[in-house]
């Protein structure tokens, strides 16, 4: 027995994805098999097309999949078929960081969501009509009908939930409001910095409008996505093209600095303007991945004050346990995702990919099933 599904296989860097019919496995006893509903598209889906990120091709991407459960493995035991779920990153759950609570920094996170091409163990759950196809993106390559996941990265929601508006929370929107509700945690009265305002900075600014911060200042080149920044909940934005931005965060705070930041662009530029305009015992969160081997410069001493850098992947969240509280902040309307989403078939995944690079969509995602 075999489930078969149609996937979008990207066949080399560069290229577009084609709809081809695939097999998938009967799922292992760790797995679980999802009829996917619908896909959000992710900058590193954009970052394996264009060649930036070593995953192996012809493959299967997708890491933002929602669906309703279709089978499960004998060892699952938390989630049953006909559950709606969320698929996210997976992590090994053995090592020191899975076991403190920080699965996003999984020892074996590359391996095992980015660049492995397969399970752990070398195999790929997903067949072509020319033998195996790279897949297991993310545990789950959901840019397809069906997907095979792993318990660890799926999370059952509200049978409330709307799954074409939810299925962004499995990576964008948990990265962005991940870091400011998990690692940089503005107190009431204080000022945050959201530095780029695509998916994952406006799913920032969102989460900092549910906290007590009392400045939320947000940077971007484009004038329409600072408006879409302030009906979020930016208390001021920057036009970081025309003002420079280290002066206007100094200006926007009495000359003081920010107590917080969330570089989201992955620009060496306004990560190093980040952090000379940070507060004393300011904490700048770097989300944004810049091309491997890029340098940032700062002043050391400058850090001497208590200012801290610290890297975030994933909002350094438990999904099992963040997943649940977000959709739960959406269901209540207090966190508009719908307002950053547009939607499209499955078979226009080329013009959800070509309008998510070019910026013309903060976050398309795509109706599968
Ligand atoms: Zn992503
Ligand atoms: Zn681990």
């Amino acid at each position: 027995m075999s489930t078969t599904a149609t996937a979008a296989v990207l066949p080399a860097t560069g290229q577009p994805f084609a709809l081809q019919e695939v097999t998938l496995d009967d799922p292992r006893p760790d797995e679980v098999l999802v009829r996917i509903v619908a896909a959000g598209v992710c900058g590193t889906d954009m970052g394996v097309q264009a060649g930036h990120i070593p995953f192996p091709l012809p493959g299967v991407l997708g890491h933002e999949g929602a669906g309703v459960v279709e089978a499960v493995g004998s060892s699952v035991t938390t989630a049953a078929p006909g559950d709606k779920v969320l698929l996210t990153f997976t992590s090994c759950g053995t090592c020191p960081n899975c076991l403190a609570g920080h699965p996003a920094y999984c020892e074996t996170f590359l391996p095992r969501n980015l660049v492995g091409g397969a399970r752990p163990d070398g195999s790929s759950p997903v067949h072509g009509a020319d033998g195996d196809l790279n897949a297991h993106f993310f545990a789950q390559s959901s840019f397809a009908t069906y997907a095979l996941a792993e318990e660890r990265n799926v999370t059952v929601v509200s049978q409330d939930a709307d799954l074409a508006v939810l299925a962004p929370l499995g990576c964008g929107v948990q990265t962005g409001a991940g870091a400011v509700f998990n690692v940089l945690r503005p107190t009431p009265g204080s000022s945050i910095a959201v530095l780029g305002a695509g998916a994952v900075g406006l799913s920032a600014v969102m989460a900092a409008a549910l906290t007590g911060a009392r400045r939320i200042i947000v940077a971007d080149l484009v004038d329409s996505r600072l408006e879409l920044a302030r009906e979020l909940g930016a208390t001021h934005v920057v036009n970081s093209g025309e003002t420079d931005l280290e002066t206007a965060l100094k200006d926007l705070t009495g000359g003081r600095g920010v107590e917080y930041a969330a570089e989201t662009t992955g620009l060496a530029r306004l990560l190093e303007a980040g952090i000379r305009a940070l507060a004393p015992m300011g904490t700048i969160g770097v989300i944004g991945a810049p091309a491997a081997g890029t340098t940032a410069a700062f002043d050391v001493n400058f850090l001497l004050n208590g200012r801290g850098i610290v890297g975030i992947t994933e909002g350094d969240s438990v999904p099992q346990l963040f997943l649940p509280a977000l959709v739960e902040l959406v269901l209540q309307g207090r966190m508009p995702l719908e307002k950053l989403i547009r939607h499209y078939p499955f078979d226009a995944i080329n013009d959800a990919t070509a309008a998510a690079r070019s910026g013309e969509v903060l976050k398309a995602v795509l109706r599968v099933g």
